[in-house]
């Protein structure tokens, strides 16, 4: 069996995970910390905080940013349940909006269209790896009509004095917009270092904040290790030293911040991140020239003359197929020992958001891209034979299925 998206463990993971077990300390310590200084440079943003999820980063910011009932965040309806679920743990509302039509990113006329004056932020999802249109919307959250009807309920607000723009990263750690990798593109982006995302720690997730120049970016992160540690004004490793035990609690935190032994697994994961994604790219390139001559095969939108893609997953669509022979067409993939999947299940598909009243006939392109979509195994570990394999087992399949 073909499996869909296995992490890379070799002996230098191992070897770094038993250094960091054999140096006794094993929460957030100096491998977190050296993690996030390579984080920021990596990704040329100002700060990094390292956590245990996206989710739990996405949760806290959202705290932080004072994201409250009543409030707006606009979110494309294509995206995984954690985009909206954080919305809706804040108490506000996700307002979701439909895709273009050349990639599965959110539409920044969609998002134009939506936008009131209970908008507090926007979160744009780099789906599959592919960055969203930051600097059109950028664009339209500075334009003067957008800016007048803002309305900032705290100081942090009042400040940026605008629209917070937000990037659900999990899928493009080392996509690249006009040449500057994702984390930077947005005031503040989460990635996912989840299992099956690019880069791995088994759980895990970063924050890294991109705000104007007149935000203190080193008080926010200070800020943001006492939010992620229950409001304790020390850290575990702080209160080691010498007589310094007592701490104060300045607010009820949160609990997920990472720990040293997922912070080994970042640091090789990062440290040979580059040759992970030519491995990647390679793999991309022999999916799209294998389908080259099929004239059912939609090719994802991977590179154009402005973005690069962190080529996470490969999202091949099978024109002219429905929901359910796409369905039929995945099921004989796996008949022949190759693990698919679908990325994603419109929100308005899953039951917790059906019931708050989201209609899938409203985002009509998010349905036709998932319709008929498959996305296919993309791992560093995945040889060319392997992807050979992959190619002929969805030809098959689609010729059984479609005639
Ligand atoms: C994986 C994923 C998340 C959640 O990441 P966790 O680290 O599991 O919390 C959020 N958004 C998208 C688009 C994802 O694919």
């Amino acid at each position: 069996m073909i499996p869909f998206s296995p992490p890379r463990i070799d002996d230098k993971v191992i070897a770094e995970v038993t250094e960091a077990l054999k140096s006794g300390w094993i929460t957030t310590g100096p491998r977190t910390k050296q993690f996030e200084k390579n984080i920021t440079a990596y990704c040329g943003c100002k700060t990094t905080v390292a956590v245990n999820s996206w989710t739990m980063g996405m949760q806290v910011l959202l705290n932080w940013w004072g994201i409250k009932e009543g409030d707006e965040v606009i979110i494309p309806a294509y995206t995984y349940c954690a985009s909206a679920n954080v919305i809706v743990h804040a108490g506000a509302t996700p307002v979701m909006v439909d895709l273009n039509k050349e990639d599965f990113n959110l539409s920044v006329e969609k998002v134009k269209a939506a936008i009131t004056p209970k908008t507090k932020a926007i979160m744009a999802v780099d789906i599959s790896g592919f960055p969203a249109d930051y600097d059109q919307l950028f664009e339209l959250i500075n334009t003067p009509e957008i800016i007048s009807q803002f309305s900032a309920s705290n100081e942090l607000q009042e400040k940026l004095g605008r629209i917070l723009l937000l990037s659900d990263s999990a899928h493009s750690f080392g996509a690249q917009l006009d040449g500057n990798r994702s984390g930077s593109l947005a005031d503040i982006s989460s990635f996912s270092f989840h299992a099956v995302k690019n880069l791995t720690t088994a759980e895990g997730g970063a924050l890294c904040f991109n705000l104007p120049a007149d935000f203190d970016h080193e008080a926010i992160y200070k800020e943001m290790c006492v939010k992620i540690l229950h409001g304790q004004s020390k850290d575990a490793l702080a209160k080691t030293q010498k007589g310094n035990w007592k701490y104060d609690v300045e607010e009820p935190g949160f609990k997920c911040n990472m720990t040293d032994l997922q912070a080994a697994i970042g640091l090789i994961e990062l440290e040979r991140y580059d040759e992970n994604l030519a491995r990647r790219k390679a793999i991309f390139d022999r999916y799209v020239s294998g389908f080259r001559s099929d004239n059912w095969a939609i090719e994802p939108t991977i590179v154009t003359d402005r973005k690069v893609s962190s080529y996470h997953l490969y999202l091949l669509r099978i024109d002219g197929a429905s929901e359910t022979q796409r369905d039929e067409i995945i099921r004989e993939i796996f008949e022949q020992d190759v693990s698919v999947n679908v990325h994603f299940q419109p929100l308005p598909l899953l039951t917790a958001y059906k019931k708050r009243g989201y209609k899938m006939s409203d985002f009509p392109e998010a349905y036709n891209k998932f319709a008929n979509e498959i996305s296919l195994p993309v791992y560093f570990d995945l040889s060319d034979d392997q992807v050979d394999l992959v190619i002929d087992a969805v030809k098959q399949a689609v010729n059984k299925v479609l005639g």
